[in-house]
């Protein structure tokens, strides 16, 4: 395992709290269920906080049920996206069929029971004795029975297929949110990140406020792989990961941009602001001193390049991504472990060598 002192505490902390939350609902700390309060108690995933807090009841702990059913939805077979999106389309669509079945039975009964009205209007202009009339409101009897009979049917199938669709609608959610994660570091991936940025853009555009996008990349890190392996490099980039999102906060929004780059969109934040965040963030990785915790071997420190710019209005997406890239690129070129804004004479005028 690979964490420094500061970050051993703090899992243990968030450990601590898990086993309390356990024990407080009487659920066996079994591992998937301490898997799901150890990820409530780090507050890295704020879906699974929002959908836990919701379920939390007056005295602060979980039933057994809404454990099992939280872990199903965020933690089952996370890899399984495609089979499962295609069964709870399968699924939505059969309830939908059966529910449009009723609906054309219960059509089908309504204008039987019109015609018979019709046709008891026609009998009922001419003379009719009473025997007649017997007949007729027995029919008339039956036919309002049936209609009766069709509608609670119906009514019943719609109750039990509104409480399927909102399971299924619930289902849908959660695989539509594990569309938008990493799954190595359990942060947005690029594909929320294009979507998050296209929505910031467009409403700074509308309203004419501004915001910043910071572009990291580890340093080395390649060299961290070949010395320590992959896997130990995987913990790194979760390590990384999580170090950046908890120097974020609010609106902001964190992302996995690719193999060993970060990014972070800052909305409502100009250039000064979005140098504060990066420095914070820079000085967060590279305090971090990296142990092997099952060995105790020191693995060093890892440091982040970062390169930031501010949106200009008329410009595209692809310009101001250009410009961070070509900043956190000046950041690399002048030495690794540091911050690079738009604005550092570094940037607008490179040196020639
Ligand atoms: P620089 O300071 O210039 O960024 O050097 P670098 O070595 O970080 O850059 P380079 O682009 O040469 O190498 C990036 C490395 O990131 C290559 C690859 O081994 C590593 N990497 C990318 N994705 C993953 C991943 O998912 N897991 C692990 N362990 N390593 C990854
Ligand atoms: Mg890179
Ligand atoms: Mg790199």
């Amino acid at each position: 395992m690979l964490v420094s002192e500061h970050d051993y505490q703090r899992t243990l902390e968030y450990s601590f709290a898990a086993l309390g939350m356990l024990k407080r609902a009487k659920i066996p700390p079994y591992p998937h269920f301490y898997e799901l309060c150890y990820t409530y108690a780090s507050g890295i995933n704020e879906q699974l906080n929002e959908r836990l807090n919701m379920l939390l009841g007056e005295d602060n702990t979980l039933s057994m049920e809404n454990v099992l059913q939280v872990y199903r939805e965020f933690f089952d077979n996370p890899s399984d996206l495609e089979s499962r999106l295609t069964s709870v389309s399968q699924e939505m669509s059969s309830k939908i069929d059966a529910v449009n079945r009723a609906m054309d039975d219960a059509i089908d009964t309504a204008e039987g029971y019109s015609g018979s009205l019709d046709k008891a209007e026609q009998q009922l202009l001419g003379a009719v004795d009473q025997e007649a009339l017997r007949i007729l409101a027995k029919q008339l009897l039956h036919e309002t029975q049936k209609m009766q009979e069709a509608n609670k049917n119906l009514e019943e199938k719609l109750k039990v297929s509104k409480q399927d669709i909102s399971s299924l609608k619930r289902d849908l959610d959660t695989a539509r949110r594990e569309t938008m994660l990493d799954p190595l570091t359990k942060i947005a991936n690029r594909k929320s990140f294009d979507q998050r940025l296209k929505q910031v853009l467009e409403l700074s555009k509308k309203t004419g406020t501004t915001f910043c996008l910071l572009m990291m990349d580890i340093d080395h890190f390649k060299a961290f792989n070949d010395n320590y392996g992959h896997q130990t490099g995987d913990q790194v980039l979760r390590l990384v990961a999580m170090t950046v999102k908890s120097n974020l906060k609010g609106r902001d929004h964190a992302s996995r941009f690719g193999g060993e780059e970060f990014a972070a969109i800052l909305p409502d934040t100009d250039i000064r602001g979005a140098r504060t965040i990066a420095e914070k963030i820079r000085k967060a990785v590279h305090a971090k001193e990296l142990l092997k915790r099952s060995t105790n071997e020191k693995l060093g420190r890892i440091t982040v390049s970062i390169g930031a710019a501010q949106f200009r209005h008329e410009e595209s997406i692809h310009e101001l991504i250009d410009r961070a890239d070509g900043c956190l690129y000046t950041a690399k070129r002048c030495g690794r472990n540091r911050v690079i804004c738009e604005t550092d004479e570094e940037f607008r005028k490179p040196k020639v060598a």
